[in-house]
């Protein structure tokens, strides 16, 4: 009996052993530390973007371009776009993986061990997305170097997405004809897919009162703190339900202790799974600020946009099934998951492609405590590689 069980407990890793892999760990490895070695988290993005299109051109892409992103966001060099024939038709599938990092970048010192690769802790190791890249590139080598079946690709490295996915904003989506893509961004376990990820609004709310002199002559004075106040009082924040969250995130204004203040500018956001949802919160923010105007008798400036729109893919989709078999070819159980963050999925969503999002094998994001599991970096290298031939069948 008890044999039994452990040989049950052990069948995934059997499994596993039994799939000898189809990467080549070592040249993945190496091209990721070699991007970790450009620095590329102080809008210096030129350098990696022209790495990253030399590597791109020595596969032999039917296209290849770096836009100009730079010149309307800012920064420097600009989105690098690929184009790869296939070796079945149908509809291309969209890899994509962001150049910039966070800062802090200065001289960057890795620390390598046989599990992980961090740094000193004095800088971020820039794995968030510089691994995302490395797996991208691995997975287009062994797809032609062992001659596997898959479908045409079309590879997207975008700039500026930490500064709010500005890259992907500018990028030219007509120069795209998949429908589903591939974002290969975040942290997580190697089994998890991330097939959703909310709506998001920014607000930024300016609260217009009358200055005066706070002990003298109030009543001459309207008092913009305790309008913004009031707002916020008549608005639910945190989560607001399963799919909704909302927060104010700043609050500045005033002057001096003496002074009735006469501005007061409030920022913050609301997200949710779901579009109706959160487009309801905005309204009844709306009104809110209005009416709270109308009842000190002065105005609001209230500036709304949308940030980005939601990832909403369904378990039944093509992708979603492909990268769910090539999870469970490796001994593993796929996870779906939702995500509370935006990445650049949701702004080639609002565009009509659904994706995807893998982890990258990284963990500790945006901290100098950031690393990389090379387990599970090399997991994702598989996954990644095995999802796009499933999709060939399809
Ligand atoms: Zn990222």
């Amino acid at each position: 009996m008890r044999r039994c069980l452990l040989a049950l407990l052990s069948l995934p890793l059997i499994l596993a052993a039994q799939n000898q892999p189809l990467i080549n760990h070592k040249r993945m490895t190496n091209l990721f530390l070699q991007l970790v070695h450009i620095d590329s988290g102080n809008e210096n993005e030129a350098e990696i973007c022209q790495f990253v299109a030399e590597r791109l051109k020595e596969l032999n892409p039917e296209e290849l371009f770096i836009d100009d992103a730079s010149k309307k966001i800012g920064g420097t060099g600009g989105n690098v776009f690929a184009r790869f024939k296939g070796t079945v038709n149908g509809k291309p599938v969209m890899l994509s993986a962001h150049l910039d990092t966070v800062a802090p970048t200065k001289g960057i010192k890795v620390i390598l061990t046989e599990t992980e690769i961090k740094t000193d802790r004095t800088t971020i190791l820039g794995a968030d997305d510089k691994a995302g890249v490395a797996l991208i590139f691995e997975a287009i080598r062994t797809l032609r170097e062992r001659n596997l079946p898959h479908p045409p690709i079309e590879v997207v490295f975008t700039i500026r997405e930490e500064k709010g996915l500005l890259g992907a904003k500018v990028f030219d989506k007509s120069k795209l004809k998949a429908r589903y893509g591939i974002i290969v961004d975040g942290s997580g376990e190697p089994s998890d897919l991330i097939i959703g990820s909310p709506t998001h609004f920014r607000f930024e709310a300016i609260f217009y009162g009358k200055a005066a002199h706070a002990g003298v002559e109030p009543e001459k004075g309207i008092n913009a703190i305790a309008m913004a106040s009031d707002a916020i009082a008549a608005m639910n924040w945190g989560r607001i339900d399963e799919d909704t969250t909302a927060n104010v995130g700043t609050i500045e204004g005033g002057q001096a202790m003496n002074i009735v203040p006469d501005r007061c500018k409030v920022i913050g956001e609301f997200r949710s799974h779901d579009p109706q949802k959160v487009e309801g919160l905005v309204a009844k923010w709306k009104q809110v600020c209005e009416q709270v105007a109308l009842k000190f008798g002065s105005k609001v400036d209230l500036k709304v946009e949308k940030t980005f729109d939601a990832i909403r893919l369904s378990p039944e989709e093509p992708i979603v099934k492909a990268a769910m078999k090539a999870i469970e070819s490796l001994g593993l159980k796929p996870k779906l998951k939702r995500m509370g963050g935006g990445t650049d999925g949701n702004v080639f969503a609002a565009h009509g492609i659904q994706c995807l999002v893998l982890p990258t094998g990284g963990e500790n994001y945006h901290s100098t405590d950031e690393k990389l599991v090379l387990a599970n970096f090399y997991a994702v290298g598989e996954i990644l590689v095995r999802t796009i031939v499933e999709l060939a069948k399809h």
